[in-house]
């Protein structure tokens, strides 16, 4: 009630959407397995930043979320917590079989980053982590994703390279992320975005974030979305 709002207020969070869960204070709060919290204190964070104290919560519903932050303001997290929790409640995954967690990345660098944090807290899960992308060889990015990964990251372009080869495929694909969806339409990746989001099954859940939210960002938000939450961090007039 009151202090939620104090609380939120006191971050600039603003939310939407039907029955929004209260922002979690503490990281224990959240219900991450004790190996996350393990390795949340040995990175030494002291608290949520605001995106995680609202997101968490909300993506741990399983509903759709639109998440708008700047840069640096742990979206990375956001999403990934959330997408251990989701693929431990899911069946294993059995031989050849695609991952059960996709980000869409717009650069190999964005890749690079996210993949390194999820191996930070996949390590001691046994959920594996690859990254698909162009401008590097094939043959490795071909054996980890026929090895079985439940989490890919990957940026578009080759990700359907991989998928016209089949090399993998979408179909248990139930966590879709969208990161800095904004620079992916900027570089013009929407065509393949809509590719890629045509393969995999409509009930999932479906995560997009960004820094800015243009009328292009929204409208793309708007077709893939279902009933979605939004968090806005920031007092900026987005
Ligand atoms: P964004 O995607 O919003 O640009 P990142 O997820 O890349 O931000 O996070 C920026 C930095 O903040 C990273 O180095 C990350 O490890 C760190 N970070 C994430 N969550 C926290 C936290 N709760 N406390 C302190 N640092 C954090
Ligand atoms: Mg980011």
């Amino acid at each position: 009630p009151q202090d939620v709002a104090l609380y939120r207020s006191r971050r600039d969070i603003r939310v939407e959407g039907q029955d929004v869960p209260k922002p979690i204070r503490v990281f224990e709060e959240a219900n991450f397995p004790d190996y996350c919290l393990e390795v949340i204190s040995k990175l030494g964070f002291v608290e949520p930043t605001p995106i995680q104290a609202q997101g968490w919560p909300m993506a741990l519903k399983g509903r759709d979320l639109i998440g708008i932050a700047e840069t640096g303001s742990g979206k990375t997290l956001a999403y990934l917590l959330p997408a251990l929790v989701h693929v431990m409640a899911q069946p294993r995954l059995a031989q050849g079989e695609g991952p059960i967690v996709l980000v869409l990345a717009p650069t190999r660098e964005l890749a690079v980053q996210i993949q390194a944090e999820a191996s930070k807290f996949g390590l001691r899960s046994n959920i594996r982590s690859t990254c698909v992308y162009g401008g590097a060889p094939k043959g490795p990015q071909i054996r980890d994703l026929q090895r079985g990964v439940e989490i890919v990251i990957a940026t578009p372009g080759r990700l359907i390279d991989m998928l016209e080869a089949r090399h993998t495929n979408l179909q248990r694909v139930t966590y879709l992320v969208l990161d800095e969806a904004d620079r992916m339409l900027d570089m013009g990746f929407e065509p393949q975005i809509r590719k890629l989001i045509s393969q995999i099954r409509p009930d999932r859940q479906t995560l997009y974030w960004s820094a800015t939210w243009p009328k292009e960002v929204e409208a793309l938000a708007r077709q893939f979305l279902q009933n979605p939450y939004k968090v806005i961090i920031g007092s900026s007039d987005l």
